[in-house]
């Protein structure tokens, strides 16, 4: 017995009945960043391997082990993208669109990263990215946690998801508190796990993070960033927290909150669910004001967050929303010789004179009672007949799927006006 292709592990078929759930969000999306501004931006899915090795940080989980690299049939060293912030900065420097101006665009897509597939991590996932080049802040890092909550409250989410947010600090900042903490945690070596002595030497914060509960006292009890702040950092996370309060948007100081990619500085945050286990990030991002410059560009200032899709999804279904897959209005049941080529017509007369109507065309070899069948099950609410009576007679009868009433026979033009009346 041969076995059919199955797809690659972690990367997952969005299926019909899913499919509904990320058309709504999507929706809700486009109509809230045209509100802020905001324009769409499509960088490709693959770039150079530059491009994320400089910016994300080759000591990184990303860079290190997580990347879909390789070489083309020209030698080149690709990447297919693991997020989307630094090729959208690579195409910003490219075609000039932050030169002297502030510029707000919003991005969609697959993003891929080599990481061990489980329930809210995959290997192809797909993020909706955000990102506000030209501008230092606060203000701008408001809007962007604002417009954030603001979709949350129309997605019916408010209430299930936290802000957690944290500094951290320039560049010099990260510099004296990384030794600060890789002493601190070197005086605690024996209590470290195998991950977390690796990283001491490459990435010390990302210990922060650690998900080990064995460690948690430790972390618990190690220098804060918060008490290293520059000024300019501490000013700004004061401005930050006033607004958030203002607009009345709940917020958890979070001091172990580094984020997994290097080119973040400043404030970062992220939103967080109970609803979905471990996985819990629902959106996370900050400033990334050195990254323009470290990828070519001139020293702009930035900030930026990305929403993971699936998880999104997976909160409005633990909560219940139910999205159906919208049935077709009209469904055409045809039979007799010349069936097929009427129903066909009838259906482009019925899309031209009603554009907004949904029909859908029986196609294939089956008798009226299968077509009838099939009709019912699509869940359309009225089928329109074309037999042999109503072929030769140039008629096409109505008959209502959900309702108790009389099919009856109509002429083309009389039958637009019912559905114009049923569906407009
Ligand atoms: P990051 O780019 O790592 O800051 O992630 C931003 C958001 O993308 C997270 O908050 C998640 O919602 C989502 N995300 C990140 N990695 C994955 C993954 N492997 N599978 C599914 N979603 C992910």
């Amino acid at each position: 017995m041969t076995h059919g292709i199955s797809a690659i592990r972690g990367m997952n078929d969005i299926l019909p009945e899913e499919v509904v759930y990320w058309q709504f969000i999507e929706q809700q999306l486009r109509a809230l960043f045209a509100s802020y501004g905001y324009i769409e931006i499509r960088p490709p899915l693959l770039e150079r391997t530059e491009v994320f090795s400089r910016s994300i940080g080759v000591a990184t989980d990303i860079v290190a082990k997580e990347m879909y690299t390789f070489s083309d049939r020209n030698g080149e060293n690709l990447t297919l993208r693991p997020e989307g912030t630094a090729g959208c900065v690579r195409a910003v420097i490219e075609h000039h669109l932050a030169y002297k101006k502030a510029c707000r665009f919003w991005m969609m897509g697959p993003m891929f990263r080599y990481e061990r597939p489980q329930k809210g991590r995959y290997r192809q996932f797909y993020q909706v990215g955000v990102e506000a080049l030209g501008l230092p802040g606060p203000d701008i890092d408001a809007e962007l946690i604002f417009m954030s909550q603001r979709l949350w409250r129309q997605l019916g989410l408010s209430d299930d998801l936290v802000l957690q947010l944290n500094s951290l600090g320039d560049s010099a900042t990260r510099e004296k508190y990384r030794e600060v903490l890789k002493n601190y945690f070197i005086t605690h070596y024996d209590q470290l796990d195998e991950d977390s002595k690796k990283r001491l030497e490459t990435n010390p914060l990302r210990i922060l993070d650690s998900k080990n509960r064995e460690l948690e006292t430790l972390i618990q009890d190690a220098p804060k960033i918060t008490q290293f702040l520059d000024e300019t950092s501490r000013q700004n996370l004061k401005t930050l927290e006033a607004l958030l309060t203002e607009a009345r948007i709940r917020f958890v100081l979070n001091s172990r909150l580094v984020r997994g990619l290097d080119y973040y500085d400043g404030m970062v945050f992220e939103w967080e669910t109970q609803l979905l286990g471990a996985q819990g990030a629902v959106c996370g991002g900050g400033r990334y004001n050195g990254l323009v410059e470290c990828l070519g560009g001139e020293s702009i200032p930035a900030v930026g967050f990305a929403i993971g899709m699936e998880r999104l999804v997976e909160v409005l279904k633990a909560k219940q929303t139910m999205f159906p897959i919208c049935p077709p209005d009209v469904y055409i049941v045809r039979v007799g010789e010349r069936g097929g080529e009427e129903g066909l017509l009838l259906a482009e007369y019925l899309r031209d004179e009603l554009p907004f109507l949904k029909v859908l065309s029986y196609m294939g070899e089956g008798g009226f009672k299968q077509q009838l069948r099939q009709a019912d099950k699509s869940g359309a609410r009225i089928a329109l007949i074309l037999g042999e009576t109503e072929i030769a007679s140039g008629k096409v009868s109505l008959k209502f799927l959900r309702e108790e009433k009389p099919q009856q026979i109509f002429s083309k033009e009389e039958i637009k006006t019912i559905l114009m009346s049923y569906f407009s």
